[in-house]
């Protein structure tokens, strides 16, 4: 149905319609800011619709951050505030490119911002990253966060595992890998992972930097987080402690990088000379080695069996340079976690290098290079996976700025009426989910969590619900308004 009035957008009558895709921190972030901007202060009315290709909200937050980091995790407190309020749709469920094309989006709204993120793994292009039992970092995150799309089961059949890469992700990989599966039992994680994860046979999990102590991407605390693990030694190697020019004035200058090369060469002078002695010490040894640059992964009938490094060197501005000394570490699994890469979404120009939707600003750009108006871009999808969730707030603000400063030029929607997208999915057959949906999940969620505290040995607190349609008919339970 067609609602065109003759007011002007921005009014009681005729709101500002936009839509944003993606109910991650960055996406929740730019529509609340839109809410309490100047603009609205000053008698602006928007309406906006925030729409996720998943059942649940919050994105990142419930299917990237590890299950063992509550304090993250309290951000979900502050995007539900934001959620609850009312003044701000929530359409779960649904794909855009899929359900929802762009030129839907245009017809319903005056403007459009992409907050999809990057879930995905970057590539590590070495010769044995086909093999079996080679694996995405990123992919493991979303097994063990229970992501509807991934499988049930992961192969957890590996003693000794590389993990590859010196950011926060390998973090999380090798912690979930080496940590025991009771000590998780007390987190939201799903059934599914609890059991795959119990069943482990792992003894030892080596994370591989190919630069120095100095030029880890890690962060202090969850660089400290690892020794928390109970039965875990954490085991360094001398050797691979080599500071050079760059690494004393990053050391000098940056507190982070002061307190982790504090904290690792702490640990390697405090180590136990009997960690790495399965007879005497931990059950699981967590291995951190540096100055190692992955070359292959190799195998037998088609399965990992070790991986080969180069031993590198810094080169005095902190980059590595290959020795022509190369190392085998006999392994049955190898996960890369070399960063994020965003996906291209459909008909949105994409820089295919960086893995970013191509903008200037968080203003979308077209094929010619100039801004395709009323479509804007914001969080991971518009500056590349880096920096904690936090950073994201400047990036919607400078995002939602442009937005509202091109008020005048936006091409505005036919169909305008809030109802009219409603209409549009139900005459799809598009089983979206609401606000109350979500709530009514959480709901679902806590009681599995009550019920299994009150026969297991630990408080749970929830257990996530991972199956697509059990989401969704969990969420549909509840009245769907619009
Ligand atoms: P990241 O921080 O960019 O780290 C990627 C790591 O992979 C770096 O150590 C990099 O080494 C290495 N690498 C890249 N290409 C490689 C190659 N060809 N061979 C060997 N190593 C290679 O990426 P991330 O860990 O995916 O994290 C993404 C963002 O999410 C970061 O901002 C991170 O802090 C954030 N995050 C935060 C948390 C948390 O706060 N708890 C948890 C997870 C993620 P070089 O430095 O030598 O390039």
């Amino acid at each position: 149905m067609s609602s065109s009035t003759s007011a002007a957008p921005g009014t009681q009558e005729r709101p500002l319609r936009i839509a944003v895709i993606g109910s991650g921190p960055a996406g929740v972030y730019a529509a609340d800011m839109i809410t309490k901007s100047s603009e609205v202060s000053d008698g602006l009315v928007v309406s906006i619709d925030l729409f996720d290709r998943y059942p649940a909200p919050y994105g990142l937050i419930r299917y990237g951050v590890a299950p063992d980091h509550p304090r993250i995790k309290g951000i979900v407190n502050a995007l539900y505030k934001v959620l609850d309020r009312g003044d701000i749709r929530f359409f779960g469920n649904v794909d855009y490119g899929t359900d929802l094309s762009l030129e839907d989006l245009q017809k319903h709204y005056d403007a459009v911002i992409f907050a999809t993120g990057a879930i995905n793994d970057a590539d590590l292009n070495i010769p044995g990253i086909e093999l079996d039992g080679s694996y995405g970092g990123a992919d493991f995150v979303s097994w063990y966060d229970g992501h509807p799309d991934v499988a049930r089961e992961w192969p957890l059949t590996a003693k000794e595992i590389a993990v590859i890469g010196n950011g926060n992700v390998a973090l999380d990989v090798a912690r979930v890998l080496s940590k025991h599966a009771d000590d998780l039992l007390v987190t939201e994680i799903p059934e599914n992972v609890y059991a795959g994860l119990k069943a482990s046979p792992v003894t030892d999990v080596h994370i591989f930097g190919r630069r120095g102590p100095a030029q880890v991407k890690f962060t202090p605390m969850e660089l400290r987080e690892l020794s928390h693990s109970k039965d875990v030694d954490i085991v360094l190697y001398e050797e691979d402690f080599d500071f050079d020019e760059a690494s004393d004035v990053a050391v000098k200058s940056n507190n982070q990088v002061k307190t982790m090369v504090n904290t690792l060469t702490n640990w390697l002078v405090e180590q136990d000379d009997d960690a790495a002695d399965p007879a005497t010490g931990a059950s699981r040894r967590l291995h951190l080695h540096f100055l190692h640059n992955p070359v292959e992964i190799t195998g037998e009938d088609g399965k990992v069996t070790g991986i080969k490094f180069e031993r590198t060197e810094l080169d005095g501005t902190g980059n590595a340079r290959g020795t022509g000394e190369f190392i085998d570490y006999p392994v049955q699994a190898v996960y890369r976690s070399v960063g994020y890469f965003g996906s291209a979404l459909p008909d949105v120009e994409f820089d295919h290098k960086r893995g970013v939707v191509t903008n200037d600003g968080g203003r979308v750009l077209g094929a010619d290079g100039t801004h395709v108006p009323g479509i804007y871009a914001t969080g991971w999808i518009k500056r590349g996976p880096v920096g904690l969730i936090g950073h994201t707030k400047g990036d919607a603000l400078e995002t939602i700025t442009h937005l509202l400063s091109d008020r005048a030029d936006l091409p505005l929607a036919d169909e305008a009426a809030p109802e009219s997208i409603v209409e549009l999915l139900d005459s799809r057959g598009v089983e979206f989910t609401s606000w109350e949906g979500w709530l009514e999940l959480d709901a679902h969620e806590k009681a599995l969590g009550a019920a299994a505290s009150e026969s297991g040995p630990v408080q749970r607190e929830r257990i996530k619900v991972v199956p697509r349609e059990e989401m969704v008919s969990v969420s549909r339970g509840a009245s769907v308004t619009s």
